[in-house]
């Protein structure tokens, strides 16, 4: 095994860096497993209730009327997120985009939206208009309104009150905690926060975005009260394999109001050919809960590993996980550029290239990404990422096995040290 990992470029002191950190982690990954073997039971009695057959794996050309593959695979994530309906559609071509979407057709000119959770993912500014953009909610007379965490992190439920008014239509909250440095929610506390906020204003639709959330839990957020929960497919539920899409799963008016935006009023669901990715999108989300749980054993290793080093990880290497996102906070523009060249070097595709930061449409600083994917910018497969802004922090994601996660973490210790940032004793 070490002759292999050197042959990778790893040494020995990095080697037996990895396998002592391993040892103490027994447990945390059998829990992980157990996590993983709930949702694969999930998965599998729900494709089998909704009768997913071989003809559902084929898929339509054109208007895609009857397509019977769509519409089952629909049932499948509605029964999976136990909502009345779902839209799951390679037409919708990224989280952003998903989100959008759900925002912009649940929402009326003259209603507000309201972030109880601070800010929200960089993309959804300019969905918004907290950054002015063509096409935002703020251009068709949508007002914004944003309430922050208290400094101790919890809810400023006193703030959340007083924001919340007869304007107020939609509350999104964000599940994870994107590039901000928060704590990523639990379901159980999306839930206490939307019971809070439907005490308040009943008739209020609480949206989640669930992205990098998906089957991290035994439960989902449309299990606690939100009305629509929101995703990528090329993060979590596509568990590596569908090559594109998004997915809203919520109640029946807020998916039927979605659904007329992505087509055509009076057309909705009906239409929208499935072309040839219906089966890597049923395959991909018979894998997901096994690929979520190879990702959080990566991001556990990630923290524990790091966090030996004196670094500053969030989440730490002792908590409970609510997302399979890894941030660690590297200090020096070097550290995350070396970080992510090792991520870059583990690839199984594109693994001889070297990142460079560059200036990514939807963000306001220079980004550089690690990712040498099958699908190209999937975020389920091993791939790190990070704002050139202080403190440097990296967030890492992904890993389809656990194994190559491991790779990844040991090749950016590696260009660590190689690059004189790291000394270990
Ligand atoms: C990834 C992500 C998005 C946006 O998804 P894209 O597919 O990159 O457009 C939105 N919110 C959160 C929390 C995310 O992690």
């Amino acid at each position: 095994m070490k002759d292999l990992y050197a042959e990778l470029g790893i040494d020995e002191q990095i080697y037996s860096f990895g396998e002592e950190a391993l040892k103490d982690l027994k447990e945390r990954f059998e829990k992980i497993d157990e996590t993983a073997e709930y949702n694969q039971l999930k998965v599998v009695s729900a494709m089998q209730e909704c009768r997913v057959s071989e003809a559902c794996l084929l898929g339509t050309t054109g208007y895609g009327y009857n397509d019977i593959g769509r519409d089952t695979l629909e049932e499948v994530y509605a029964k999976i997120f136990k909502t009345e309906a779902a839209l799951v559609r390679p037409q919708i071509t990224c989280g952003t985009h998903a989100l959008a979407l759900a925002l912009m057709s649940n929402l009326r000119p003259g209603d507000e939206l309201l972030s109880p959770v601070g800010k929200p993912y960089d993309t959804l500014e300019e969905v918004i208009g907290i950054r002015p953009s063509r096409g935002s909610l703020a251009e068709y007379g949508i007002s914004y309104r944003q309430v922050d965490f208290l400094s101790n992190g919890e809810f400023d439920l006193e703030g959340i009150r007083e924001a919340i008014n007869e304007k107020t239509r939609l509350v999104t909250i964000q599940r994870s905690k994107g590039y901000e440095m928060r704590k990523t929610l639990s379901v159980e506390r999306i839930g206490e926060l939307i019971a809070f906020i439907k005490g308040i204003k009943e008739d209020v639709i609480c949206l989640v975005d669930n992205c990098y959330g998906e089957f991290v839990q035994r439960i989902e957020p449309s299990q606690v009260g939100a009305d629509i929960v929101v995703g990528s497919l090329i993060k979590n539920p596509g568990g590596g394999l569908a090559p594109i899409g998004g997915y809203l799963a919520g109640k029946k008016e807020c998916i039927e109001n979605a659904a007329v935006r992505l087509t055509s009023p009076g057309l909705g669901k009906e239409v929208g050919a499935s072309l040839d990715v219906l089966r890597s999108l049923y395959q991909g989300l018979f894998l997901a809960p096994t690929v979520t749980a190879a990702a959080l054993k990566g991001a556990v290793f990630a923290a524990n590993l790091y966090q030996k080093l004196g670094y500053t990880a969030v989440p730490d290497a002792a908590e409970e996980r609510y997302d399979i996102i890894q941030s660690i906070r590297l200090e020096k523009p070097e550290a995350l550029m070396a970080f992510c060249k090792g991520i870059q070097a583990a690839a199984p595709v594109d693994g001889f290239v070297t990142p460079e930061p560059w200036d990514m449409p939807g963000y306001d600083a220079q980004v550089i990404m690690a990712a040498g994917a099958f699908v190209s910018g999937s975020s389920i497969e091993l791939s790190a990422d990070g704002p050139m802004k202080e403190p440097y922090a990296v967030y890492f994601q992904g890993g389809l096995t656990f194994p190559h996660a491991k790779l990844g973490m040991l090749k950016s210790l590696q260009e660590l040290k190689n690059a004189g940032i790291l000394k270990l004793s």
